[in-house]
């Protein structure tokens, strides 16, 4: 198949919940070399909360919008707005669709990037999740102007997401908390790319058994 169905696919969303559930440790673990070393706990918090609220039965575009909101309304700190804003955004894109081709994909991704460029004013480089983000959705548009498939384009997606959050390790963080420590933020992961390189590679994965199954 070259699209995903909408329908009743809150399992791709359930399935992002319990990557972040599983990786709360390694994640504030990664946060603590930089910062304060909450940010698995706090994003686990909010993603399990969600979870609560998320059936089934939900479209795959409303399961975001539940896990949006909550972290919107319900998580404090920075990332609350961040991931909110992020899910938010593809949520509305996917809302209109019955199926969501690569097309829609490459759409939501760059709709997720405006928003998180607006609301947080972070840039390429600055060591965020934008390093994570940004460089996936460029690969998957690179595969898709090479006429690849929809499988393929997310497969590029996940690789792009990886080399993005490794790229973070040499990076100077300028914007959060990180920013405070300088050049001492170099050699260290940012939490935030790290945290958006599993949720990528979690709906990717999920969208590509999708693919596989229908
Ligand atoms: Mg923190």
């Amino acid at each position: 198949m070259e699209y995903v169905v909408n329908e009743k696919n809150a399992k791709i969303t359930l399935q992002i919940i319990e990557a972040i559930h599983t990786n709360a440790a390694y994640l504030s673990e990664i946060d603590g070399a930089t910062g304060d070393g909450d940010h698995g706990v706090n994003m686990d918090k909010g993603f399990m909360m969600a979870k609560e609220r998320i059936q089934l039965s939900m479209n795959f575009s409303e399961s975001l919008k539940v896990l949006g909101r909550t972290l919107v309304m319900d998580i404090g700190g920075s990332m609350g707005p961040i991931y909110g804003t992020m899910f938010s955004r593809l949520s509305r894109r996917f809302k209109k669709e019955e199926r969501i081709t690569k097309e829609v994909m490459v759409e939501a991704l760059n709709s997720s990037i405006d928003g998180l460029m607006e609301l947080a004013g972070a840039k390429i480089g600055d060591k965020t999740l934008l390093d994570t983000l940004y460089p996936a959705t460029d690969a998957f548009t690179q595969a898709m102007n090479q006429q690849k498939s929809f499988k393929d384009c997310l497969i590029a997606l996940s690789k792009g997401a990886e080399d993005g959050k490794e790229s973070t390790k040499d990076m100077v963080a300028k914007i959060g908390r990180a920013a405070r420590l300088g050049e001492r933020s170099r050699g260290f992961l940012d939490a935030g790319a790290t945290s958006c390189c599993i949720i990528l590679q979690t709906m990717t994965s999920a969208m590509i058994e999708e693919l596989d199954s229908e």
